[in-house]
């Protein structure tokens, strides 16, 4: 019998886990699923985030050590994080347009949208913001009642909990000064940084810098070291291999446990959860399906001719459908990496830097949805943002992309503070909350597809890709 492609036995996996969702919602047992079925999930998860720390480090200090010269280092970090920003505006900018042309928000019916402006106008009084645009629904008397009404229910204990700690954290961030993202990056104890997941920048830091200063010390005394490295980041690497062995079993449980999650018992609610974000949801959708399949291909054309479109997605397809089922570029992380040298044919020594960087940084579905997500909840309160606030949008969702973790819903608790920074009310993230999570999912992939996509760019510029047609797309991963 013909093997199946690891990918092909991903998308079963997964496919399998939502019609046992679905079953299981229908017949009651969904409490069966979230107990017994979903925790393979987690620890699926767990074991992908625990080979990813360990295979940063110990991958990005061998490619340093190994690329030889360090000036061409500087080169490389400055272009990779170049073209990583490109790519984010450009998705942001994408976002803006699409949410500008659909209008998703105003397709919402009017008598809402006068109840969510009423809202915000008692919210922004409450902040002392100045409200400019459109009527002033507050200084009317007939809509004081429903203004009254209202109130109460933005008071709602729900979204203050929601939203009181965030802020917080928004707050803290405002206090500091402008260099904090700088001292952020160089840690005062890097075991601290190892065992905290969200610290992969100083964890970079720490091995390029440990890298490059194993190039300055006599061979004989750097040549054990190097070996050692070498040897250790094989075995991390194998231990992807293994774990991927189980992959199509563990996305069917972490499938199972994200849709029980949101049908409960009751699969009408799922239904019900799209009806009022379907609009807003199709929008993001669209913007995130064009970044995969026309954005990154046509970047890809441009800049890097050996790699055919078909070719691209069938190198790229394991960690593809890994980033959609987890979530979260960091637990992808260890197969991205190899993805991108086995199947694109990118050396080592670019991947093992650019990758890591780009799962931390360059999050262009998640800007891209930040974008569409701020001027959808500005156009369901009837507000509409001039061109200098789509602009701090653009800047901020680009900042708040580099500043979110890699891991699920992380892009939207950072869109807290690009709705704090055009005066619309941060609670409001509680209203697109429950289809979040499968826009996550398909956000992670876009993310995911853009760090392979300037990876290769990168390669290709050094002289460092090889790309070949996978012949046999059953032995990535394979044991042996
Ligand atoms: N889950 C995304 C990622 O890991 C981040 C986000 O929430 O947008 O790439």
């Amino acid at each position: 019998m013909k093997k199946l492609a690891l990918h092909w036995k991903i998308i079963i996996g997964m496919v399998l886990g939502i019609i046992w969702a679905l079953l299981s919602s229908t017949m009651g047992w969904s409490a069966f699923t979230i107990n017994w079925i979903d925790p393979f999930g987690t620890i699926f998860i767990n074991l992908l985030k625990l080979i990813a720390v360990p295979l940063v480090l110990f991958s990005i200090i061998s490619g340093v050590a190994n690329i030889g010269d360090p000036s061409s280092l500087g080169r490389m970090g400055g272009k990779t994080l170049g073209i990583y920003l490109l790519t984010t505006i450009m998705a942001v900018t994408l976002g803006l347009v699409l949410v500008n042309v659909i209008k998703p928000g105003k397709l919402i019916d009017e008598e809402s949208r006068i109840d969510n402006r009423i809202s915000y106008e008692i919210w922004a009084d409450s902040q002392g913001h100045e409200i400019k645009d459109g009527i002033n629904y507050l200084q009317k008397e007939e809509f004081f009642e429903r203004a009254q009404e209202i109130s109460e229910l933005t008071k709602s204990e729900l979204q203050d909990a929601a939203v009181s700690d965030k802020m917080d954290i928004v707050k803290k961030k405002k206090e500091t000064t402008p260099l904090q993202p700088l001292i952020d990056i160089v840690p005062s104890n890097f075991f601290y940084s190892l065992s905290n997941n969200g610290l992969m920048l100083q964890i970079i830091f720490f091995a390029v810098f440990f890298g490059v200063c194993l190039l300055f010390i006599p061979s004989e005394k750097s040549n054990p070291v190097l070996h050692l490295v070498d040897g250790i980041n094989e075995v991390f690497l194998k231990m992807v291999d293994v774990v991927m062995q189980a992959a199509p079993f563990f996305v069917f449980a972490l499938l199972a446990g994200v849709v029980s999650k949101m049908a409960g018992d009751d699969i009408g609610k799922v239904v019900e959860i799209f009806k009022g974000l379907s609009w807003y949801s199709l929008t993001v959708l669209a913007g995130l399906l064009l970044m995969i399949f026309v954005v990154y291909p046509m970047i890809l054309k441009l800049f890097v001719k050996k790699i055919p479109y078909v070719g691209f997605f069938k190198s790229m397809s394991p960690a593809q459908t890994l980033a959609f089922s987890t979530s979260s570029s960091a637990a992808t992380l260890p197969v991205t990496m190899e993805c991108v040298e086995q199947n694109l044919g990118v050396n080592k020594k670019i991947s093992s830097f650019v990758l890591p960087i780009g799962a931390t940084v360059n999050m262009d579905g998640t800007s891209l949805y930040q974008a569409i997500a701020v001027i959808f909840l500005a156009q369901i309160h009837m507000i509409d943002l001039t061109i200098a606030q789509q602009i701090t949008v653009v800047l901020t969702a680009t900042l708040a992309s580099i500043g979110s973790a890699a891991v699920p819903s992380a892009g939207l608790v950072m869109l807290i503070i690009v709705l704090d920074s055009v005066g619309l009310n941060p609670a409001w993230i509680a209203i697109i909350f429950p289809v979040d999570r499968i826009l996550d999912m398909f956000r992670t992939v876009v993310n995911v597809t853009g760090d392979a996509t300037v990876c290769s760019i990168i390669a290709d510029g050094e002289n460092m890709l090889d790309y070949k047609e996978l012949k046999d797309p059953t032995e990535t991963f394979d044991l042996d």
